[in-house]
């Protein structure tokens, strides 16, 4: 169709075109350079408990500054999928994870730390060793790492990935299914897996208290299966309470508190974040 509207129009789209490969590919070399640098910062979010208001652990999340700016990792993420250079970025995040959570729960008790892994590191051959060994090293106790598969990466291809699952979960560690929901789970597959907590997706959350369809049905598959279950993206008094009453585990999202930094994260852990007022009251 260019081409019909004439030559100028052609050169305009083949400008834009040529643009947007070269932003791709200078994001690519910048990402590059910060992966050999490790130059990434985690973000911790709370979760907790929906019942009493306690805190129970937290959502790493990898935040990567570039010339001053955040970048987000829906940006990014996708990138060093396609590059592979997630294996060296995700390789720094368990660490950086396991070091923090090992420190944490010396001063606390137990305090999980989720990470979030993308499809190309689970189905790297390696994944299962890698984790072994950045838990030996930080000596860290495998259950308090969890590890966050979303549903669409779990399900895509369930059979390839069981081994590397089993492998996880013999280890100790608990594995959680993120944005539950929005993929297409066979239930058959879903009671074989080794799961251990379903993470009810931002967008069913979103619905809540008027369409409470899918929480409901979660909440009580859940329950059937003895699998946990947390919320994510609470944002309102409304949508906790709701979640509180049909019994859902645990809450994370803005109402509780955005993602923040490891210092601010760590005063939440020294002072016992509760967030009292959010507690069932009997
Ligand atoms: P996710 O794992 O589903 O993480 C939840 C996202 O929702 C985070 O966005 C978080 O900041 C945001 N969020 C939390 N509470 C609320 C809320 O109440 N309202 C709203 N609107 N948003 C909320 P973030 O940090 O931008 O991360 C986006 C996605 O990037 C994550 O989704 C995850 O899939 C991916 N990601 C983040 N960190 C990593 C990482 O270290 N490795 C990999 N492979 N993926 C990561
Ligand atoms: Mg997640
Ligand atoms: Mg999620
Ligand atoms: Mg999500």
């Amino acid at each position: 169709a260019a081409k019909a509207d004439g030559g100028g129009q052609f050169v305009f789209y083949t400008r834009e075109m040529t643009e947007r490969a070269m932003a791709r590919l200078r994001l690519e070399a910048s990402l590059r350079a910060a992966a050999e640098r490790h130059d990434f910062e985690l973000a911790y979010q709370p979760k907790i408990n929906a019942a009493s208001g306690r805190l129970t652990g937290f959502e790493a999340l990898i935040r990567w500054r570039l010339d001053g700016a955040l970048i987000p990792p829906m940006e990014f993420i996708p990138v060093a999928e396609d590059t592979g250079l997630i294996i060296e970025i995700g390789a720094w995040v368990l660490d950086e994870a396991c070091r923090t959570a090992t420190r944490w729960s010396l001063d606390h008790g137990p305090l999980p730390v989720a990470v979030n892994v993308s499809a190309r590191q689970l189905a790297d051959a390696g994944f299962a060793d890698l984790v072994e060994s950045t838990l030996r090293r930080n000596g860290t106790p495998a259950e308090l790492l969890e590890i966050e598969i979303t549903e669409t990466v779990i399900m895509k291809n369930v059979l390839h990935h069981l081994p590397t699952l089993n492998r996880l979960r013999a280890l100790g560690v608990r594995i959680a299914i993120d944005d539950f929901g929005t993929g297409y789970s066979s239930l058959a597959y879903l009671r074989q897996l080794p799961v251990d907590v379903l993470k009810i997706d931002r967008s069913f959350v979103n619905d809540l208290p008027h369409a409470p369809d899918i929480a409901s049905t979660v909440i009580a598959l859940a329950q059937r299966l003895m699998l946990s279950t947390v919320a994510e993206g609470v944002e309102t008094i409304e949508q906790q309470r709701w979640l509180a009453e049909a019994g859902c585990d645990s809450l994370q999202g803005y109402l509780i508190s955005r993602p923040v930094s490891a210092d601010a994260a760590e005063a939440m852990v020294m002072g016992a974040f509760a967030r009292e007022d959010m507690a069932l009251t009997a």
